[in-house]
């Protein structure tokens, strides 16, 4: 993203510890995102790091329209992945410890002021897990706190209107693919991809169809739909972080 005019950067990782605390001392921070990602196989084409990408960039496009009252966390960029373990190179962590982090990390930004928490994820295997917990978490942090992937933000129309495939977020397909080329082309790379001599070891038969649909359904991918899912994502997670701010 390009720099933003305004002296306090949103995420908390370029801040110095007084930026910070002016901001609490003085009213204007109030807000936090954690975005939570993954570490794993996005297909042939796309960078691992794509779901932590993804939710940063959301994160701190929400950060920027809603400035200075939000902060964006150091993302939480290992996620429960075991469903992808076939994919040699992929990094996962146990429920457990995931959600423990995710609360660590919301306690520590209570401790140092903020009062409401949103969590903006990025990957579908983290989700289930904490939903399952939120309640939980949230009576232990005793604070403003919830959870969403910024997917939700689509409605069955959106998806139609904008996803050929009609898959979404599907995973390195149509959807993701065009977030990236729209948000950083750069971590997309078909060149030299040649799905039918690559060596695969998929165990499941239905995940190996899966892989090679989404393969395919990923040449779909354009900038244009990409900047349009990105910028409905951005308002809606945009209001839903207000309307916690103003509770
Ligand atoms: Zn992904």
């Amino acid at each position: 993203m390009s720099r933003l005019p305004y002296d306090r950067p949103v995420q908390l990782w370029k801040m110095t510890r007084r930026q910070f605390r002016e901001g609490i001392y003085d009213g204007s921070l109030k807000a936090a995102i954690i975005p939570t990602g993954s570490t794993e196989q996005h297909n042939e084409h796309l960078e691992m790091s794509h779901d932590t990408d993804s939710a940063v960039y959301v994160a701190e496009r929400v950060a920027a329209q809603l400035y200075p009252g939000v902060v964006v966390t150091t993302p939480i960029s290992i996620g429960i992945s075991e469903h992808w373990m076939d994919h040699k190179g992929t990094l996962t962590t146990r429920p457990e410890i995931f959600t423990e982090l995710l609360y660590d990390v919301a306690d520590s930004m209570k401790r140092g002021g903020i009062t409401h928490v949103l969590a903006v994820n990025g990957h579908a295997g983290n989700a289930a897990p904490v939903r399952n917990r939120l309640d939980e978490l949230r009576a232990r942090l005793g604070i403003d706190f919830d959870f969403c992937c910024y997917w939700d933000a689509y409605t069955r129309e959106v998806i139609e209107k904008y996803m050929e495939s009609g898959n979404c977020p599907g995973h390195a397909s149509e959807f993701e693919t065009s977030f990236a080329f729209a948000a950083f082309p750069g971590h997309v790379h078909w060149e030299g991809v040649d799905y039918d001599a690559a060596k695969l070891t998929i165990s499941l038969p239905d995940r190996a169809t899966q892989d090679r649909n989404f393969h395919h359904e990923a040449k779909l991918a354009h900038t244009v739909k990409g900047q349009a899912m990105i910028d409905i994502a951005v308002s809606w997670v945009a209001e839903k972080l207000n309307t916690m701010m103003e509770t």
